[in-house]
């Protein structure tokens, strides 16, 4: 009998019959607050009715007209609504499959623009799985372990955690900034690194927001000595920290950006976007691939950018957002065993440390798993495994945040107890 490899780590027993806004039915015939949006993907809700219709309404006039060899209608009406939320200047476009994908293009973009082989990372960003995105991931070891040989030319460079070492946050900048500085010095020179990849707020390594002074030295750094500063945006981006893009609030420029999953509301759909003179140094036909920017993916995504504008979903993302971190650290007055709730907007994580014997990571599992059994989904995240994350629609409303809270809660009791 086949079955899907255990290669793959199941988050919770649910499956869905089908699914509405914030809502997902299961074939157990309950009903599941959905705050994992598959993975910070289903940005409209579930089955948003003009994201279904569009989609609907392009299947039924071209499904795939491969954008190299012939362009197509949805995906021109894309690349110009994304004109209208992309930062000035990011004003040429090619489209992938997925964060991952759109990764390792960022990558291959920036190696051919700067003639330069080194990419510095961050310690606990998560980039993707293929073998590039694996290399520029060190959100845990458990993504590249045993299967090396890995990509050469990545540099690791701590990130500014500030809690880890119970810093203030301007120390552990200052700190991540000097070291940052002493890795040019010792390891990899300056005008041997064409880029920096960082995301706005580290997703799957723990839903840490980066500093926003940290951005900042790292954009002075990058004009300083000719680096491409790479914003991965893949899961921080499209609204869900309560601006349009994560790196907003440092008020620091990309020179290149990578977004996905919010993107197209569930549609496998990436974009990668930089300054034409920037994309002009890589040679044509040095990127591309057969299903980027799929037909019925770019009518989702365009139905995606109308909803969030005409529901105001950013702004929904802020003020959700705060009713959840609000509500969260009220848990965590009230459980010693939450050490920290942290995030932006609709993404939030709560941190767990050993208590009573048990390990932040055994305690953020069951907590996930205990959520399940109260009817609200949710996921776990971070290097020790150790954060729970929420991670809702866009869409989602205060009452569904409160119940939300209520079914959190009820999770914590039962683990607590
Ligand atoms: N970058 C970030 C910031 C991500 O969160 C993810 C996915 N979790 C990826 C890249 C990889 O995306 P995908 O799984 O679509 O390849």
């Amino acid at each position: 009998m086949t079955a899907l490899s255990p290669i793959l780590k199941q988050a919770t027993p649910v499956v869905v019959d089908h699914a509405k806004g914030c809502w997902i039915h299961g074939t157990d015939g309950r009903d599941y607050l959905d705050f994992t949006t598959g993975i910070g993907v289903t940005s409209t809700g579930h089955c948003h009715p003009q994201v279904v219709e569009a989609a609907r309404e392009q299947v039924g006039s071209i499904i795939h007209a491969q954008y190299t060899t012939v362009m197509h209608k949805p995906l021109l009406e894309l690349v110009d609504k994304l004109g209208g939320v992309l930062p000035t200047g990011l004003d040429s476009l090619f489209f992938a499959n997925s964060g991952s994908e759109a990764v390792e293009a960022a990558v291959r973009l920036t190696r051919m623009a700067t003639g330069r082989p080194n990419i510095i990372v961050f310690q606990g960003g998560f980039h993707g799985r293929t073998v590039a995105a694996a290399t520029l991931t060190t959100a845990g070891t458990r993504f590249s372990a045993g299967f090396s040989p890995l990509m050469g030319g990545v540099q690791m460079a701590p990130f500014p955690y500030a809690k880890r070492y119970g810093w203030s946050e301007q120390q552990a900048v200052d700190f991540a900034l000097a070291e940052l500085d002493y890795l040019f010095a010792t390891r990899v020179a300056p005008n041997d690194t064409a880029a920096f990849l960082i995301e706005p707020v580290l997703g799957d390594g723990g839903y840490l927001p980066t500093p926003d002074a940290f951005l900042r030295g790292l954009r002075e750094r990058a004009d300083k000595h000719g680096i491409v500063l790479v914003i991965d945006e893949v899961q921080a981006g499209f609204g869900r920290t309560g601006k349009f893009w994560g790196h907003e609030f440092s008020g620091v420029r990309p020179d290149v950006l990578i977004t996905a999953k919010g993107l197209a509301s569930g549609f496998p759909i990436s974009a990668i976007a930089a300054s034409a003179e920037l994309m002009g140094k890589a040679w044509p036909g040095s990127q591309g691939g057969t299903y980027g920017g799929n037909a019925v993916a770019a009518a989702a995504a365009c139905a995606t950018i109308d909803v969030i504008s005409e529901e105001g979903l950013v702004e929904n993302a802020r003020v959700r957002g705060e009713q959840l971190a609000e509500g969260l650290r009220r848990l965590a007055e009230k459980y010693p065993m939450i050490t920290d709730v942290r995030g932006r907007g609709l993404m939030q994580g709560i941190e767990f440390t050993e208590t009573g014997g048990r390990g932040g990571g055994e305690l953020a599992t069951a907590v996930q798993q205990a959520t399940t059994g109260h009817g609200l989904l949710s996921l776990t995240c971070g290097p020790l495994g150790n954060v729970v994350r929420l991670i809702p629609a866009l869409v989602v409303s205060a009452d569904e945040i409160d119940l939300g809270l209520e079914r959190f809660g009820a999770a914590l009791a039962d683990v607590a107890d």
